[in-house]
């Protein structure tokens, strides 16, 4: 409940960006409104910049958080194609270089059903972010991207990587969120993002995501 009494909060610190480009056909202006992260958010960021930095991406550490509560904002993704993001919208992305960007409604969504469904807030806001992040491991790591739905479930399986390590304990709300929140034809259905988190999250380090991502650090021998 915090977060969402902060988020509420910040959005009257909110400033305005104005986002050059073309026109198109969008209803909404091309324009976002940043207001302040979510701290539930920012400390799930705080975590995955550590665990992927110990991984060795010291690029990691660059990587920043946006919310918007308004318009659009338009991003360049890992396969330089620039899309558009609506906060109308209950989604996140991930912009290259080093941005993650989210929707406040898509972070008031994934509270309001934790509260709803008696799980963890915190865990639920981890797993969004850990998706997203796992997109900069990509963009950093891998010249070259295949099928959408191969890089969405890639970055799905990284994010199975972190989270057994940051925090195994949330899985029940990692897939209360696969099942509630973000399937789409570009994700594939809960069940197939479950199936490729839970290839990260069982695997560990030593999980092989795909072709397109690090590979598994070296098993330690005893
Ligand atoms: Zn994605």
């Amino acid at each position: 409940m915090k977060s969402t009494e902060h988020l509420l909060a910040a959005s009257l610190l909110g400033t305005s960006l104005v986002l050059g480009g073309c026109g198109g056909m969008d209803t909404e202006p091309k324009e976002a409104t940043i207001v302040q992260n979510d701290p539930g958010m920012e400390a799930s960021m705080v975590k995955l910049r550590n665990y992927w930095i110990g991984r060795g991406v010291a690029q990691a550490a660059d990587v920043k958080l946006v919310t918007i509560s308004a318009g659009t904002m338009d991003c360049v993704n890992l396969q330089y194609i620039t899309t558009t993001l609506r906060a109308s919208e209950t989604n996140g992305a991930y912009c290259a270089p080093a941005t993650i960007v989210v929707g406040k409604k898509a972070v008031e969504t994934i509270t309001a059903n934790a509260i709803h469904g008696g799980y963890s807030v915190e865990d639920a806001e981890l797993t969004l972010a850990a998706h997203e992040f796992g997109h900069d491991i990509q963009y950093n790591t891998v010249s070259g991207y295949g099928e959408q739905q191969i890089v969405e479930q890639n970055a799905d399986c990284m994010a199975g990587q972190a989270i057994r390590d940051i925090n195994p304990d949330a899985y029940p709300a990692v897939d209360k969120v696969y099942y509630t929140f973000g399937s789409d034809p570009e994700h594939g259905s809960p069940e197939e993002r479950l199936a490729a988190f839970k290839n990260g999250f069982d695997g560990g380090k030593q999980a092989f995501c795909g072709a397109n991502i690090l590979p598994p650090e070296p098993s330690a021998s005893n």
